[in-house]
Order: structure tokens, then C-alpha cells, then sequence
């Protein structure tokens, strides 16, 4: 079940100028005419916590297969950022934890980790491998921001911007909650991509009828990619946010992602 939303009303610029300009696989490519932001008409639902556990032994086993390649990437992303932050003891936020992983590299690093994690299978999951307890709520909702305000040295969102509903407000809330001085760490899919262009270019081309790259690069699935930014766009959004973009990683060496370090001003 969608949420209703006016997509025409640009989720990046909030300008009223988005068109639907790409027909995929059960749902259309919005493009805004101001700030050229895409995006796709779905959003995830909200689904309250079930009292039976879903994490079966299947489903235990499937996500335990997944630890090593995903780990591999987090390591680096943990290595980027004690390039700018010193971690034990600080009070961490990882906001998209999928199976507790990153928060667990946080612990084994002296650091204090906290999680955001929708899904609760993974809930299930961190808490069984890592006795780690990730909350359900979002960082703009009352639980973070009334509790937490100006708490974090350092937020996390790992290939998580491209997932929520709404990225500005989850951007705007991450600032609410970081101390002055503290850092926020992302990556994302980036829209400059070889890929993504030639994903566009082959659409234009073949006048629709060959969706099928673009199609890869999004979809109406619950938890899956609803937009994807250029460099210049998701600059803007952290700028707009009031954070201090210090600039990419220099850890890592990939062209498909943004992978970026900002800061809040201390005070
Ligand atoms: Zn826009």
C-alpha cells in the first residue's frame, strides 16, 4: 500500500513542476523542470511492529550470506570516517543499519552506536548477532527529535538516501540531532554515472520501448531506490540543510556513488 502524494510537488526543490517523463516497470520516472530531480511515484508504508518473530531460519541464513560483501564495503566506509573522527567514545547514529553491521564496527571501535532500521527482520536479526536494539522510528519522528536534539558527534547513512521517502527530511532531521562540530557520513547511487546516463540515453533512444537499464536503477518495492541524485543536487540539499560539505572520500575508488563527508559549525 502507497502513501498518498502529490508527485507533481518536487520531493528535492518542493517546487510544483514535476512531470512524469520515464514509463517503467509499475511506475513512472517523475523529472522536475525546476531542479531536474528524479524520482518514482512510491513510496514505502509504514508497517507497525508484529509480535511473531520473522526472521526465520531461512531468512537467518540468506541475510548471514550477505554479511561479507556488504562488510567489506562498510569497513571501508569505517575507514573514511576515522580519517575525520576520532571514534570511541563518541555517540553514534546509524541511520539505515539494514542487518547491524556498521553499528557493530562502530561497538568494536569503542564508539556508542545507536540504529535506525525499518525492516524488522533485521531488527530481529542485529539483535540475535550483535545484541544490537535498532529502533523502528525515523529520524524525524518525535522519538529522535524530542530526545535527542544536538546528541551525535556523528550520523551515518549508508546507501540509505536513495531508499526513504522524503531525503530532505530525513537530512534536515540528521542535523537536528548532531551536536555543533559533529559529522554526518553518507553514500549514495550517483545520477553522473556512466551508467545512469547510458540508461537514459537508451530509453530516449529506443523512445521508451527499451526500459530495462532504468529499470535496474529503481523500483516500487518496499525498501528499494526511489530517487538518485547528481553530485551537484545532493551538494545542494546538505548545503540547504545547513551542513558543511568537507568533500569525497578519498578511501573510496568508485564512480557509480556520492561518498561524502559534511559537518554541522560548531558553535
Ligand atoms: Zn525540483
Amino acid at each position: 500500500m502507497n502513501l498518498v502524494y502529490n508527485y507533481h510537488l518536487c520531493k528535492l526543490c518542493g517546487q510544483s513542476a514535476a512531470a512524469p517523463k520515464f514509463k517503467l516497470k509499475q511506475m513512472s520516472l517523475y523529472v522536475c523542470a525546476d531542479c531536474d530531480f528524479h524520482y518514482i511515484d512510491a513510496l514505502d508504508d509504514y508497517p507497525a511492529e508484529q509480535p511473531e518473530s520473522l526472521l526465520t531460519a531461512n531468512a537467518q541464513k540468506y541475510i548471514e550470506a550477505q554479511l561479507p560483501q556488504n562488510g567489506a564495503q562498510l569497513r571501508k566506509n569505517i575507514e573514511f570516517v576515522k580519517q575525520h573522527v576520532v571514534l570511541p567514545g563518541t555517540h553514534c547514529l546509524d541511520i539505515g543499519s539494514g542487518a547491524g553491521q556498521f553499528p557493530a564496527f562502530l561497538q568494536e571501535e569503542g564508539a556508542q552506536p545507536q540504529g535506525i532500521e525499518p525492516q524488522q527482520i533485521f531488527r530481529e536479526f542485529a539483535r540475535q548477532k550483535y545484541n544490537l536494539e535498532l529502533r523502528r522510528e525515523r529520524v524525524e519522528d518525535p522519538y529522535w527529535q524530542e530526545k535527542f536534539s544536538s546528541s551525535f558527534d556523528l550520523i551515518t547513512l549508508w546507501d540509505t538516501l536513495e531508499h526513504v521517502n522524503f531525503p530532505a527530511e530525513t537530512l534536515v532531521g540528521a542535523y537536528t540531532l548532531l551536536k555543533p562540530g559533529g559529522y554526518l557520513f553518507l553514500d549514495t547511487p550517483s545520477r553522473d554515472s556512466l551508467f545512469y546516463r547510458a540508461s537514459v540515453w537508451s530509453y530516449r533512444l529506443s523512445l521508451g520501448s527499451k526500459p530495462a537499464l532504468l529499470n535496474r536503477l529503481y523500483s516500487p518495492k518496499p525498501y528499494r531506490h526511489k530517487q538518485i541524485f547528481t553530485a551537484a543536487q545532493l551538494r545542494q540539499l546538505l548545503e540547504k540543510c545547513g551542513l558543511t560539505v568537507l568533500g569525497p572520500s578519498s578511501v573510496h575508488r568508485t564512480s557509480n556513488k556520492l561518498v561524502v563527508a559534511c559537518r554541522k559549525d560548531p558553535l
